[in-house]
Parts: structure tokens; C-alpha cells; sequence
């Protein structure tokens, strides 16, 4: 047996599912890996999620109109978003940029981009999660959009009508139908718009520990230590961490929402935020839900998961470790109990999240401009969990000098000139 070339060992820095997934693609293509995370591989933010895995979430955040929607977001039902004060200078650059992506050209630029992730996540997770013994972590699923105001249920809105351009099969039901595929949902919802053909899992952070396992099983070492700046040694670069340095050619950044702390030791400036979402989930809830199902109004999604109900979602922009606002657990918890009248709220658990979220809703992935050695796999936003397999094995293939058969180019991490 040939030993593996450390010279062409790459050092991944977080094992978020995105770092994992990375590791995974790469130790199956015989490439060394090392990843190192501060804590247990999968268990900030790609724990808590809502669990969708779909090919049709190729419809970004910012969309003609949003900006018209701000005031609801912020005192409407159930204020799905909220900003701290403290986060005000980085988010009115990032605002402006955001909502000029809100055009229908750029909607259609950055959902061809988005198809190239999410188009195969079930297949790559079903390849991922094989012979691990766990593969019913994945089960199919439809996304349910529902509506209180069925009026506001409308097919010919942008986003449905691209996601039915790729492809997607997506229907408009009525209470009654919706009432049959949902029994638990609350009456107040009027309508709802099926998007089929999905998955969900049913415990992102289970999963993210099974396939951590797996890469570590396939030879990926694990480090836990925390990084702390990263830096040009000769050809390759240095890792500092707490409690040793690393030494690597070649070096993957996969922080999701605290990549960019990292970076300011190199003067690279990205206009990444932390949009902090929240989860309560209710261990004995009484009801269950047969798919994904999101309050379009409160901007949640309720999940079945293995231990219980999830509610899922909403976005808090505030600095990325700010404290959690104790006020949402509460909130949350009416939420659900408008949603699901028969919820039984005794023991929850709370939960904060940080997504790394780019103006674009696209994330950084590929090599560093003028930085030979060094790779972005971060800022993958709302559609992290999904997007996860396929943005590792697009950056294994850069890695290894296969030739993508797609362009990179909305990807880059030049695209904010860095
Ligand atoms: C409420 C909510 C619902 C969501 N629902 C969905 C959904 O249904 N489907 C979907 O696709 N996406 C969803 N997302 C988005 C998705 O969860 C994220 O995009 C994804 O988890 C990001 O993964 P990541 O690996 O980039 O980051 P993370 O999971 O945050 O991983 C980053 C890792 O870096 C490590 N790290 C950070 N700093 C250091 C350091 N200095 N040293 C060492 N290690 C460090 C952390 O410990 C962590 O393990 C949701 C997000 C939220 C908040």
C-alpha cells in the first residue's frame, strides 16, 4: 500500500456540514485530509436547522418586491426578522447589496447557480449516508407553503414559476386539501403551495455525526482545537490554533458564519452576516407533521424530527456571538401553538443558529485570488444543509485539478472583490 503524499494534505478549517461534506468528497478520492473544529463535528449551526434537502430551493432571498415587504417582516405576524442595533454598520451596506440583487435577472442569474448545488442533494446524501446503517435519516418529503390569506397562495409569483421552469412539480390546494395531507395543521391555514419531489432529514446534527464518522472511517483526522489565524509559510500556510500550529499546502476555510473573523488577519473584507435563526422543539408534541411544512407568514418551518416537533426559521441580524434574545423562545412557542392547536409545548428545547449569509444567497466556493493554496467553502445562507454535498464535491474536484464541467464563476470569492 502507498502512503499518502502529506504534500498534497488538505487542512480543513471547521467541520460544519459543509467541512464535512468536503472531507468526505476528498478522502474518497484518496486525498489526506485533517479537520479541525473547535468543537463536535456538526453541531452548530447544521444541528439545529429545519432539515429541508431539496433540488427546487433555487430561489434566493432577496426578490423583486422585498423591499415592500420590510415593514411586515419586521411587525408582522410573528416579526419573522429582527435587527439588533449593534449590527447596523454592517448590515446597511449588506441591505443595499441585498436588495439590489432583487431584480428578475439577478433572481434568474443566482437560481442558475443555486441549481448546480441543491439540483443533487438527495442523491449525494443517499450516496453519502450508504451502508452507515442510518440511511432512513433521509426520508422524502414535500414542502408545504402554507397560507393563512389563500389569496396571497399564487403560482404565478417569480418563485414558483422558476422553480416550475427547472423542473419542480409544485401545486395549489385548498383548506380541505391541505387538512387531509396535514391533520395537525391548525384550520387558520387556507391554502397552501405543495412543492414536491424533496427530502428532509430527520436529525441534522445525527447526521452530520454519521458522516463525520464516516470520513474519519475513510481516514479524515479529526482535531478539535480552535483556530486562530492563518497565515503564508513559504509555499504553503500556517495554522495557529490554540493549542498547536499546523502546517498545509493547501487550506480549506469552511467557518460558515465566523469565516470572516479569520480573514481580517489577512485585510480580506467580505460582506458576510450572521442571519442568527431559531428552532423550539417540543419532545412530546402529540402531533406530527408528514412533511416539511412552513408558516409562511411567521417564516418557520414545523419538521418531525426523531426526537420531536421542530419549529425552525426566522432571522435575526445582530453580531454572530451576541447573546441569544430569550424573548423568541416565547415567541416561538405561540407560533407553533397558533399552528398546531393540539401541540403539547411541556419541555422544549432552544435553540440559536447563525447562517452565513452573502447579499447573493450564494456562497464563496474556490480558490483565493492571489492566494495559491487557499479555498473558500463558506456562506451557503439558508440552503447550507442542501447545498453541502455538492459544494464539497465541487471543491474536491478543484482540489484535485478535475476540470468542473460548469462555471464557478457566481461562486467566486472574487465576485465582492476580495
Ligand atoms: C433556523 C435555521 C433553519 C435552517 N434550515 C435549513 C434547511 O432546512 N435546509 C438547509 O439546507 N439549510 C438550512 N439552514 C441553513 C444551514 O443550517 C446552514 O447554511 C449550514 O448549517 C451552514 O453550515 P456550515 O458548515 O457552513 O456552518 P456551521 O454548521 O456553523 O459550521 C461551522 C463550524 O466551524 C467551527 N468553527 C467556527 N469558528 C471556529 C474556530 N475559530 N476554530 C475552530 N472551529 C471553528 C464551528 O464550531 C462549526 O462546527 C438553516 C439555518 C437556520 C439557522
Amino acid at each position: 500500500m502507498s502512503l499518502p503524499d502529506e504534500d498534497a494534505r488538505v487542512t480543513i478549517l471547521g467541520a460544519g456540514i459543509v467541512g464535512i461534506c468536503t472531507a468526505l468528497s476528498l478522502v474518497e478520492r484518496g486525498v489526506p485530509v485533517t479537520i479541525v473544529d473547535r468543537g463536535d463535528p456538526g453541531q452548530e449551526t447544521s444541528m439545529g436547522n429545519a432539515g429541508i434537502v431539496s433540488p427546487w430551493s433555487v430561489v434566493p432571498q432577496s426578490l423583486p418586491g422585498t423591499w415592500k415587504s420590510i415593514p411586515k417582516l419586521l411587525f408582522g405576524y410573528g416579526r419573522p426578522v429582527s435587527i439588533r442595533a449593534s449590527s447596523f454598520a454592517q448590515l446597511i451596506p449588506w441591505g443595499a447589496s441585498f436588495l439590489r440583487q432583487g431584480t428578475e435577472a439577478k433572481v434568474r442569474e443566482a437560481s442558475e447557480a443555486m441549481t448546480l448545488l441543491c439540483g443533487p442533494s438527495i442523491e449525494l446524501y443517499e450516496k453519502h449516508l450508504l451502508c452507515t446503517g442510518t440511511e432512513s435519516l433521509l426520508c422524502d418529503s414535500m414542502y408545504v407553503h402554507a397560507f393563512r390569506d389563500g389569496s396571497r397562495a399564487n403560482l404565478k409569483a417569480l418563485e414558483y414559476r422558476i422553480r416550475k421552469e427547472k423542473g419542480a412539480e409544485v401545486e395549489l390546494i385548498g383548506a380541505d386539501s391541505l387538512a387531509q395531507l396535514e391533520p395537525a395543521l391548525s384550520s387558520e391555514f387556507k391554502a397552501a403551495i405543495l412543492i414536491k419531489g424533496q427530502a428532509r432529514v430527520r436529525s441534522p446534527g445525527r447526521l452530520g455525526a454519521v458522516l463525520a464518522e464516516k470520513a474519519q472511517a475513510l481516514g479524515a483526522e479529526f482535531v478539535r482545537d480552535t483556530v486562530r489565524e492563518v497565515s503564508r509559510f513559504g509555499s504553503g500556510w500556517v495554522i495557529k490554533c490554540a493549542n498547536r500550529r499546523l502546517q498545509s499546502k493547501q487550506v480549506v476555510i469552511s467557518m460558515g458564519a465566523w469565516s470572516p473573523d479569520l480573514l481580517k488577519s489577512m485585510k480580506l473584507k467580505l460582506p458576510l452576516m450572521a442571519e442568527r435563526g431559531y428552532h423550539i422543539e417540543f419532545r412530546n408534541p402529540g402531533v406530527e407533521v408528514n412533511n416539511s411544512v412552513m408558516d409562511v407568514d411567521a417564516k418557520v418551518v414545523a419538521s418531525s424530527m426523531e426526537i420531536g416537533l421542530r419549529i425552525a426559521g426566522q432571522a435575526e441580524f445582530a453580531p454572530v456571538d451576541a447573546p441569544v434574545d430569550p424573548r423568541r423562545e416565547a415567541q416561538l412557542t405561540r407560533i407553533a401553538k397558533s399552528a398546531f392547536k393540539s401541540l403539547n409545548t411541556e419541555s422544549p428545547s432552544f435553540w440559536m443558529g447563525r447562517r452565513p449569509s452573502f447579499p447573493d444567497s450564494l456562497p464563496m466556493l474556490g480558490e483565493v485570488p492571489n492566494k495559491d493554496g487557499l479555498f473558500f467553502n463558506f456562506g451557503h445562507s439558508h440552503y447550507g444543509l442542501m447545498m453541502a454535498p455538492k459544494s464539497g464535491e465541487v471543491l474536491a474536484q478543484v482540489l484535485c485539478g478535475e476540470r468542473p464541467n460548469h462555471s464557478l464563476d457566481a461562486f467566486s470569492p472574487a465576485r465582492f472583490s476580495v
